[in-house]
């Protein structure tokens, strides 16, 4: 195809709403955890598109999932069904605690289905006045009006005039401050297994079972977000199975497509059973060739092999990074579970993550930040071990830079 006009940098500026600032760097293809830009420059990715491609980019299983699908039939309307759908809600149902699955096509849509669904099952069940939500402080659920009020950073909801209401946030990893709020009034309490926008922090075990107790004790629904931890991302197929917590209602989108846009709730026949005909759905929710592509997916990464990867991946990446702080000493700590890694800089280079990212991209390297002080690594689940060496050796490069 050919353009008459440049497409470069300057275009987004002409033509894009000015709500992002991207990079320079025009990536146009990409091969398992390598990717070239428009001037042909190599690059390793371990940022992954923010925790997406899961499988890399344009793996096989994924590709040809696509083509084959995009042959037979792409969408149908809701009022129809469709083959891939049933397949892909069949096999998370045998995977996991849920008994109904609901397709959406981004996380922020899959959560605002959650938390509807909350709502009305305690308005069925209980009263109107049970509708109270709580979310945790740094927790990031989507930037629709109803999820960013969810999300614990004031900053991103507020600006847009009267927010949804009844919802609060306690301090995440703190039983006491969860406790002081929680009520007989909750309808929901809504967590990340691990918060990843946050800055990559995980619960303690106490704590998760401790919220898990509080909302039996109220019979208030437990809302696992797991947009960024699912779909294999902390070495189990999502990341409560590593946590002797079982949610009610659960998200998945970012991982679950492997690079195509498709998100999913997942609870229970009785919980579901409040959604009934008509209370909610999505044009595309349920998009054959999503569903198509995530069940390639899902296919794929639900295997002992590539599970058991992502533990042993984490490792080499963390011993590496952990390598690199002792020459360098930039990091406090290195943190977070399989391939969802957070480094938090040390005071000296507090606020400094963005530079990390600058320089990694001019070493080859892409990278992402978790906050002004956290570098975020979502690379590949099945990253060649040989891509992880080289990776490592071109950060520290440009951490020598930086460091200098
Ligand atoms: N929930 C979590 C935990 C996320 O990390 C994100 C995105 O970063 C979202 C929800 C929103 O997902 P989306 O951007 O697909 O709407």
């Amino acid at each position: 195809m050919t353009n008459k006009f440049p497409v470069n940098r300057a275009l987004f500026d002409d033509v894009m709403a000015p709500n992002y600032s991207p990079s320079a760097v025009i990536p146009v293809r990409g091969q398992g955890s390598r990717v070239w830009d428009q001037e042909d420059r190599e690059y390793i990715d371990l940022a992954g598109g923010i925790a997406v491609n899961c499988l890399g980019h344009c793996h096989p299983a994924l590709t040809s999932a696509l083509k084959e699908q995009g042959e037979k039939i792409w969408h149908l309307s809701n009022v129809m069904t469709n083959e891939p759908a049933l397949r892909l809600a069949k096999k998370l149902v045998d995977a996991t605690f849920a008994e109904k699955v609901f397709f959406a096509n981004s996380g922020a849509e899959a959560n605002e289905a959650a938390f509807k669904l909350a709502r009305r099952w305690a308005l069925e069940e209980y009263s109107a006045e049970k509708s109270q939500i709580i979310a945790f402080k740094k927790g990031f659920h989507g930037r629709t009006f109803f999820t960013v009020t969810v999300g614990g950073q004031e900053a991103y909801s507020d600006g847009f005039g009267p927010k949804p209401g009844n919802i609060c946030h306690a301090e995440y990893n703190n039983l006491d401050s969860l406790k002081a709020l929680i009520s007989d009034k909750t309808c929901a309490v809504v967590m990340e297994p691990l918060q990843g926008e946050g800055g990559v922090i995980s619960p303690t075990d106490e704590f998760v079972k401790g919220v898990r107790d509080l909302c039996d004790q109220h019979n208030a629904l437990l809302i696992f977000d797991e947009v960024q931890t699912g779909a294999g991302r902390t070495g189990e197929l999502f990341a409560y199975m590593g946590m002797d917590v079982t949610p009610d209602i659960l998200t998945s989108a970012k991982s679950l497509g492997g690079g195509f846009p498709i998100a999913a709730m997942l609870t229970t026949t009785a919980i579901a059973s409040h959604l009934k005909i008509g209370t909610h759905g999505s044009t595309y929710g349920g998009n054959a060739l999503a569903c198509a592509v995530a069940e390639a997916t899902i296919d794929t990464i639900n295997t002992p092999e590539v599970l058991q990867g992502v533990t042993a991946k984490a490792k080499l990446l963390t011993d590496g990074l952990n390598a690199i702080n002792t020459k360098y000493d930039i990091f406090a700590e290195v943190r977070g579970k399989g391939l969802l890694i957070g480094a938090e800089l040390t005071e000296k280079y507090a606020g400094k993550a963005k530079d990390f990212l600058n320089a990694s991209m001019e070493e080859g390297l892409m990278i992402l930040v978790a906050g002004p002080n956290v570098i975020r690594l979502t690379p590949s689940l099945v990253i060649p071990d040989t891509d992880i060496a080289e990776a490592l050796a071109r950060f520290e490069k440009a951490v020598a830079k930086i460091a200098q």
